[in-house]
């Protein structure tokens, strides 16, 4: 399960710090986003403690409200279940 890395964080009830802006998967140990964005380039935080499936739930369910992330579209469709990925490529 990969991680996240986002342009802005905020910090949950909880007191856990949280992704939101721009959020991109991340798979720690690397310095660049699932999508090929270089971290450091993007100024992009690394939240090692958050997996991509919170941060999908988040975007779906709209936390925070007064900033609601902004899921990468390149990252969701490398992220989504391998079943629907295997299926979007059957051959006919
Ligand atoms: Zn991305």
């Amino acid at each position: 399960m990969d991680s996240v890395a986002a342009s802005s964080t905020w910090t949950d009830a909880d007191g856990v710090r949280q992704p939101t802006g721009d959020v991109h998967a991340w798979r720690p140990g690397t310095n660049q986003t699932v999508c090929g964005v270089q971290l450091s380039r993007a100024h992009l935080l690394r939240f090692p403690h958050v997996p991509w499936a919170d941060a999908e739930w988040a975007a779906a369910t709209g936390q925070p409200q007064e900033r609601p992330p902004h899921l990468c579209r390149r990252c969701r469709a490398a992220e989504q279940p391998r079943r629907e990925r295997d299926r979007s490529f059957r051959r006919p």
